[in-house]
């Protein structure tokens, strides 16, 4: 099955969040409901996790606005 991500920075919010949870659809919406719930004050209802399927992109469009600097730690 295809990943999807939800990216939090397009998502409506005061907040400059930069979280990105990507996986399984059904994994990345209760995550994302989770985190719009705890961290954003949503209600985790079936109302939010339908806009969450709504707003889920295809993973493989994901691109880093940064390439990684230099070698990886360690
Ligand atoms: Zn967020």
């Amino acid at each position: 099955m295809a990943r999807m991500m939800a990216d939090c920075r397009r998502w409506p919010s005061e907040m400059n969040c930069s979280l990105v949870i990507i996986g399984e659809q059904d994994e990345v919406v209760q995550a994302a409901a989770e985190h719009a719930a705890s961290v954003h004050g949503h209600e985790n209802n079936e109302e939010l996790r339908a806009q969450l399927r709504d707003f889920l992109e295809p993973a493989d469009q994901y691109k880093p606005e940064r390439q990684a600097e230099g070698a990886l730690p360690g």
